[in-house]
């Protein structure tokens, strides 16, 4: 019996008509997932194997967990015979190295012209431990050990061990998507949901130096690396957003400063998004959160792109989003007490219920078509990836 990993795929098996793109994608992304451990990944008749020297396999298996498009990652055996006594022999070999009282034998016969039943075979395999291993006992509603035996046309399949994966779908397999990511708690955990649904992310961030500190673009740079671990790397794009906020500070109704904020940043993503090749634009919006989230902000700050805009936490309670901020590991970081660009410059009454005359009416205060062109001129692009073992990010202008 050999020892592998043995990778289940779950909602991607209803992919009945690419699977075969999800397949490769996936096993793509755990290959680049594995880099620097020897191993070998094998995609076989709905299923993954990674075959790995014993002394790798906990190391693959918590990179693995880190891979969307896996329901379940499992510790098992495989062996190519099919004789019921070695299948019978390996189960209780298996099981002796274990301690515990009580067991079950469950089997999957996906080679449906294997001489025996599923039934068949747990039964005589059953039969064989209680002889071998006086000690244990069948235990068929709540066993303490459930065994699994699956008979497939070129192997069988030992395993007890089963740790659950992100699910998800296999990250580039719905295309590219561009993320909105300031330094709050919010949009690392919105970027992390969209790329559980298969998007490859990059992100944008505007940063208003001298408002803003470095340790703030150092934050964003940081939760990009921690949303690195699922995408592989993230091209973050940095835009220099000062001289835009200062003339909206000029020539913008104190109500309307950050409505005509977001309106520009807006604007600009959804031209590095284009030139991207992002088919959407992802924020971390929650309705209600602050005034310009709520729906009447919203549509007038949507009026400037045509591009589709997701808002994964639009439903979400900052509760949960929170809950959700700690287990990705964003959320000590994203409290980091540095000033972000909204922050700063945050009216005491901003509007509510703005309309789009009016926005449309202020922004003729100002050139903002120069401002955005310079803005995207100057752009810093960074590749950040998630094996940087620290804050050094190579230019890839
Ligand atoms: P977060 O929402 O991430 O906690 P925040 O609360 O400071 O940060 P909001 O004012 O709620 O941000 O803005 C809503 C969304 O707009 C953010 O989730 C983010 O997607 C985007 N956004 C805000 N500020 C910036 C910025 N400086 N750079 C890039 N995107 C930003
Ligand atoms: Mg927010």
């Amino acid at each position: 019996m050999q020892k592998i990993v043995i990778i289940k795929y779950g909602e991607l098996s209803t992919k009945k008509d690419n699977i075969g793109f999800f397949l490769s994608t996936l096993k793509n992304n755990v290959a680049k997932a594995l880099e620097g451990l020897p191993t070998q990944i094998k995609n076989d008749s709905g299923r993954m194997f990674v075959y790995a020297a014993e002394e790798y396999l906990n190391a693959v298996v918590a990179k693995l967990q880190k891979v969307f498009g896996i329901y379940e990652i499992i510790i098992g055996y495989k062996d190519d015979s099919f004789d019921i006594d070695i299948i019978s022999q390996n189960t209780v070999d298996l099981l002796k190295k274990q301690n515990f009282k009580t067991f079950k034998i469950e089997t999957k016969r996906s080679n449906k012209n294997y001489e025996l039943t599923s039934m068949e075979v747990s039964k005589k395999v059953g039969a064989s431990v209680l002889k071998n291993i006086k000690e244990l006992e069948v235990d068929v509603h709540n066993p303490e050990v459930l065994m699994e035996i699956e008979i497939r046309q070129k192997e069988v399949l030992y395993y007890s061990q089963k740790i659950k994966g992100l699910g998800g779908y296999p990250v580039g397999t719905l295309g590219h998507g561009l993320l909105m990511l300031s330094g709050g708690i919010d949009s690392p955990v919105a970027g992390y949901l969209a790329i559980k649904r298969g998007i490859r992310l990059e992100a944008v961030y505007f940063e208003s130096p001298p408002h803003t500190s470095i340790q703030a673009k150092n934050k964003v740079q940081e939760l990009a690396k921690k949303l690195a671990v699922y995408n592989a790397s993230i091209k973050l794009h940095i835009i220099n957003f000062t001289d835009i906020q200062e003339s909206i500070l000029r020539n913008i109704p104190n109500d309307y400063l950050i409505t005509i904020m977001r309106r520009m940043m807006y604007r600009i993503s959804e031209r590095i998004a284009k030139r991207n090749h992002s088919q959407i634009l992802i924020n971390g919006e929650s309705i209600g959160q602050v005034a310009s989230q709520t729906l009447t902000s919203m549509k007038c700050i949507n009026a400037v792109v045509n591009i589709p805009v997701i808002r994964p936490l639009c439903c979400f309670d900052k509760l949960e989003i929170i809950d959700l901020a700690k287990k990705i590991d964003t959320y000590e970081t994203s409290i980091l007490p540095y000033e972000d660009c909204c922050t700063i410059f945050v009216p005491k009454h901003p509007v509510i219920n703005p309309t789009l005359e009016k926005c449309e009416e202020y922004e003729k205060n100002i050139d903002y078509e120069a401002l955005i062109n310079t803005a995207l001129k100057n752009a810093e692009t960074i590749l950040i990836n998630a094996n940087d073992e620290t804050n050094k990010y190579s230019d890839i202008l």
